[in-house]
Order: structure tokens, then C-alpha cells, then sequence
């Protein structure tokens, strides 16, 4: 999730603009920062690191035409090579770029084979190099773009400047957010409004699908698809700076839980390489412990679950604190997966270390390109969901589910457990999230009153049988970690074994009905009702006379990847209820790097 900006000027030189532009979007990257701006020729500098690593490199780049870029590396190291912008062979054409390019294998040959020379490892290198080869045949550069475009699979929101048609940037979108700003006499194009408040209130939408061609006193946008010029309304946008950065919602927690959909797509596009080697090294091997600390630990059971089930294979997950004690002494026939958000966490980190002692295969997900983790690990898989700024994660772990069902697919099928028929059907909806999570997200209103009625409540139990499980924990953590709310998440069945001791009138009571064992999860409901607990259901069908939050139909594996969204959307408005603030709860720091 990287950040772009673009500044197309009459009068004045753009260096300092983009920069102070570019300060404002490092909340979506901070491994590489890069601009490139036209004066008589192309300039660029690049560097690793935040935006200030460019503050004293400014002087002399000059220019009225510019475009920077703040990145979150998804693909190839983070490193200046790999930095943003990108240039074709002739260096005159350079591009930013947010998002993922998913066939960008395929195009590196096509282009190689065609006598280009690619520089860097990133996916986005092949896009100023399509649209070379596109100039070349006689285009503008408009043109050449947007047939560049109409040969990328994947997601992008991307500014193009070229020193042949040097007062122009060409801009362009899909799935990846990118909003035109309108001054007087100049022009811009950014990730998010955040970039251009200081310059102007006036934006122009592009909708996926658009792109513009923008001037210092013009601005024309087109569908990518047919060429064909599109009339776009002005918005006016009066936010505060701090609104902006958070997208106009009140919380970082809440855009983080709304841009879910985005996100796991985003995840699920990982480049074939990366998934094939995961695929390969845990298909064969005899048993896989999937270990991490937190939500992360709540997704390895996730992981545990698909593989045991789906796969048949020998899996457990461990908590990351307890690796040591609770593994094996011997894992020369083991493949151990360390699940880490930040790449950072220390007990992660540390388990990660006892499993190579011991003789493990390491893989390592992760969101942070270049982390401690991946250099202790053989392989790694990355989650691509973009810097989480709330302490709580959401859209990680999502990310995390959503890439574990993939590979738990994939290593299914490679084990000859699921036909190619079930892997695709399976892929499919797995694939479908994103779009039900979206109109999910749309009818949860309802959830407000919800975390109003129960807000006296002291205690809440959350649970859930066989997947669901995964999404009754992680619901109880959400709540406990942001409303300071004590919450316990267990498997149904263990109720009697003693939970059910403190259930009486009004006790509140959050079950998962993962779509399967309607028998089981209607017994275990009366159970609490005939107590007098107040239940409320999470299921994609009606159960009996009990308060519903209904959830999209998926398979019952991929469950909790949906399932769960309810369950955030619950601990966010329990805690803005309560008077907390859900983006920094006490005690609690986003990586833990720490034993
Ligand atoms: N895929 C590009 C890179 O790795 C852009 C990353 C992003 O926008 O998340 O550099």
C-alpha cells in the first residue's frame, strides 16, 4: 500500500510540493521514498527509508512537472534499485505505482524477449516499459498508457510523466485509490486527499476503470477500456487534516476494518512463485506446526484446522511463547510457520530460532517486506495488507486467514486430499470475500445499538464450534484488547464443563454459527438460553428465535475470514462507546518485541 502524489505546475517548481505531499501519505509506506520531476530533462532521486531520507536532496531538481512515491514494498526487496519511480529503457518515461501487478512474470518475458532491460525486481518496473514499447509505435502518451494498461492483471493506481510531453501527468486506477486535485493553474494527483489539503479542496474521483490527463490548466479523464472521454463531478472536500489521513472515519481501527475487502484481495493476488514454494515445502513434509502470538496464534489455528481437515495432514498450532515447551525436541521432518504481523515479534522470533536449532524447515508470514523474520527463515509469504495503524489488528488478520486458505487449498490439492474440480470451486469463493465482505460491511449498522444495549455488561463468553472457533477467540480478544471488557472465547462444548457456572439472567453470550453442525450449535444455544444468557448469533442462516447477525454464505472453512468483520465491528463500537479510544488501548503496543 504505497503512496503516490503527482504536481503539474504553470508557474511554480514542484520538488517542495511533492515532498510536503509525500509527508502526508508515509502513513502508507516508509521502505523507500522517490520523486521524479521534468525541468529540461528527467531527474530523479530515490532513497531508502521515510520521506525526510530526500529533505536536504531537493535543491537543484527543479521542474514544473513531478511526480513521488512512499513505498510499501509487495514485491522485491526494499532497497533503492526497487525504489519508486520506475523507468523504461530510455530513462524519459517515469512511473509511480500502488498495487500489484499479478502478471508481471509473463510481461518481464514478453518484454525481454522484445529487447528491454529491467532493472529492478518489482512488479512495477513492466508498466513504463509497456508503455515504451507502445510509444514507439508512433502513440501519445495518453494512448500509450492506456493501452499499456488493458495488458495488466491485478491492481494499480499509477502517475506517468514523460520528458517528450513534459506539462502533463497521465494518471490511472483500478482498485487501488487515486483522486485528482484541481488548483489554479496546476493540477494534481494523489493516493489519498490527505496529500493535496494544502494545495486545494476540489478533488475529481477517478473510479476503477479511469484515467486522467492531467495539465497545469486541464484535467480530461477516460474509461481505460474504450479510450472514451468521461464528464466527472468536482467534490469539495472540507476535512481536517487528521479526518483526511484516517479517510474521513473517526478511527484508524475502523478504515482498517472497512478496507478489508481491498486489502484481501490485494493478498490473494501473491505472485505464483512465492505461493508454489510454500505449497511445495508444506505438502511435503510429514507434519507442520504453525506458530504465533495473539491474533496471529488465532489464525495459525485457522491454519491447523484447513490443514488437519482439508488436507489431511499432521498440524498444530502452538503459541509463540510456549513453542519451546510445546514442541517437539526433533523437527528434522518438520516444517514450522511462523506467523508474524511485523515481522518483529519477539517471541516469534525466538520460536522461529528454536525450530532451525532443532532442524525445521522455516516459513515466515508476514506483512513487512525485509523484517527479522524472513532473514531467519527460508521462505517467506507475504500478507500485503499495508501499514495497520490501529493497535489491534484487523485487516492482518483477515489477510492472514484469507492467504492461509489459499495455501491450505493449494497444499490440498497438491496432496491429492481435494479434486482440481474442489480446489477451483473452493478458490472461487475464496476469491468471492472480498465482494460479500464488502456488502457485509454495508448492513452492519445495526451493530452500533447492539454494543449500546450490552454496554453495562461485565463479561461476555464467545463461542463457537469447529472452525468457528477461530473467529469466537479472535471476537473475544478484539473486545477485551479495545473495551476493556472481559471476554472469554471457547469451544461450545466446554461449557458445561465449567464456564457455564457464571451464565444467569442477561449474561451475554456470542455465538459463531459457522454454517455446518446446525444440531450442535441450536443444542448449545438453548443451553445458554435456558439459563437465561442473551445470545446473539453470527450466521449465514436463521437459528432459532435468537438475535442474528447475519453473515454471507461461504464454505464453512473459509468462514472466519468473514465471520469475524462482525465481531471487530462489535469491540470497536463497544470501546467508541464506552469513551475509549479504540486506536490505542492501554498497555498494548502494536509489534511486541519483547519476551
Ligand atoms: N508492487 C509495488 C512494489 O512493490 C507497489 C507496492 C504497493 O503499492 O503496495 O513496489
Amino acid at each position: 500500500m504505497c503512496g503516490i502524489v503527482g504536481v503539474v505546475s504553470a508557474e511554480r517548481e514542484v520538488p517542495s510540493l511533492l515532498y510536503r505531499s509525500l509527508r502526508k501519505l508515509e502513513y502508507r509506506g516508509y521502505d523507500s521514498v522517490g520523486i521524479a520531476t521534468i525541468g529540461s530533462a528527467v531527474k530523479v532521486i530515490k532513497r531508502v527509508g521515510g520521506v525526510n531520507e530526500i529533505e536536504n536532496l531537493m535543491q537543484g531538481l527543479g521542474g514544473k512537472t513531478g511526480i513521488g512515491h512512499t513505498r510499501w514494498a509487495t514485491h522485491g526487496e526494499v532497497n533503492e534499485r526497487n525504489a519508486h519511480p520506475h523507468f523504461d529503457c530510455t530513462g524519459k518515461i517515469a512511473v509511480v505505482h500502488n498495487g500489484i501487478i499479478e502478471n508481471f512474470s509473463e510481461i518481464r518475458e514478453f518484454l525481454s524477449e522484445r529487447g528491454h532491460t529491467l532493472i529492478s525486481e518489482t512488479d512495477t518496473e513492466v508498466i513504463a516499459h509497456l508503455i515504451e514499447d507502445e510509444l514507439s509505435s508512433g502513440l501519445n502518451l495518453l494512448e500509450s498508457v492506456r493501452r499499456a494498461l488493458l495488458k495488466l492483471k491485478g491492481s494499480y493506481a499509477i502517475a506517468v510523466i514523460y520528458e517528450e510531453e513534459p506539462s502533463k501527468i497521465v494518471c490511472a486506477r483500478k482498485e487501488s485509490p487515486l483522486l485528482i486535485g484541481i488548483g489554479n493553474g496546476e493540477n494534481y494527483c494523489s493516493s489519498d486527499y490527505v496529500a493535496l489539503l494544502p494545495y486545494t479542496k476540489e478533488f475529481i474521483v477517478l473510479n476503477d476503470g479511469e484515467m486522467a490527463e492531467i495539465t497545469p490548466h486541464s484535467c480530461k479523464v477516460f474509461r481505460i477500456d474504450t479510450g472514451e472521454e468521461v464528464k466527472k463531478e468536482k467534490t469539495i472536500m472540507d476535512w481536517k487534516p487528521e479526518q483526511a489521513r484516517r479517510n474521513g472515519y473517526e478511527h484508524f481501527m475502523l478504515k482498517e476494518i472497512m478496507e478489508q475487502p481491498m486489502v484481501i484481495s490485494n493478498s490473494l493476488r501473491i505472485p505464483r512463485k512465492e505461493l508454489k514454494e510454500a505449497v511445495d515445502v508444506i505438502a511435503s513434509s510429514e507434519y507442520i506446526y504453525v506458530v504465533g502470538a495473539g491474533s496471529s496464534y488465532h489464525a495459525s489455528l485457522g491454519m491447523e484446522y484447513l490443514l488437519t481437515n482439508l488436507g489431511g495432514m499432521r498440524a498444530k498450532a502452538i503459541i509463540s511463547s510456549e513453542f519451546e515447551n510445546y514442541s517437539p525436541r526433533g523437527l528434522e521432518d518438520s516444517v514450522v510457520l511462523c506467523v508474524t504481523q511485523s515481522g518483529e515479534t519477539a517471541d516469534t522470533l525466538k520460536a522461529a530460532k528454536i525450530s532451525k536449532r532443532r532442524g525445521a524447515t522455516v516459513l515466515a508470514m508476514t506483512n513487512l517486506v525485509g523484517s527479522s523474520i524472513t532473514r531467519i527463515s527460508d521462505h517467506t509469504i507475504y500478507m500485503r495488507a499495508g501499514p495497520e495503524v490501529g493497535v489491534a489488528a484487523t485487516k492482518t488478520f483477515t489477510t492472514q486467514l484469507a492467504l492461509m486458505s489459499l495455501l491450505s487449498i493449494e497444499v490440498s490439492y497438491n496432496r491429492g486430499e481435494i479434486t482440481n474440480s474442489e480446489r477451483t470451486e473452493l478458490e472461487v469463493e475464496l476469491r468471492s470475500i472480498p465482494r460479500k465482505t464488502s456488502s457485509l460491511l454495508k448492513g452492519l449498522k445495526d451493530l452500533r445499538n447492539l454494543s449500546r444495549r450490552l454496554i453495562d455488561r461485565k463479561s461476555f463468553y464467545f463461542l463457537g464450534t469447529s472452525i468457528g472457533l477461530v473467529t469466537a477467540l479472535e471476537g473475544a480478544l478484539k473486545l477485551k484488547e479495545i473495551a476493556y471488557v472481559h471476554a472469554e472465547g471457547y469451544p461450545m462444548g466446554e461449557s458445561k464443563h465449567g464456564p457455564i457456572a457464571l451464565v444467569e439472567d442477561g449474561f451475554p453470550v456470542i455465538v459463531v454459527d459457522h454454517g455446518d453442525e446446525k444440531e450442535r450449535i441450536e443444542y448449545g444455544v438453548m443451553e445458554m438460553a435456558s439459563r437465561g444468557a442473551e445470545i446473539v448469533v453470527v450466521s449465514p442462516r436463521e437459528i432459532k428465535g435468537e438475535s442474528l447477525i447475519k453473515t454471507p454464505e461461504v464454505s464453512p472453512i473459509l468462514s472466519p475470514v468473514i465471520q469475524v468483520v462482525p465481531l471487530q465491528l462489535f469491540a470497536y463500537y463497544s470501546a467508541v462507546e464506552r469513551g475509549l479510544n479504540p486506536d490505542r488501548p492501554r498497555n498494548l503496543a502494536k509489534s511486541v518485541t519483547v519476551l
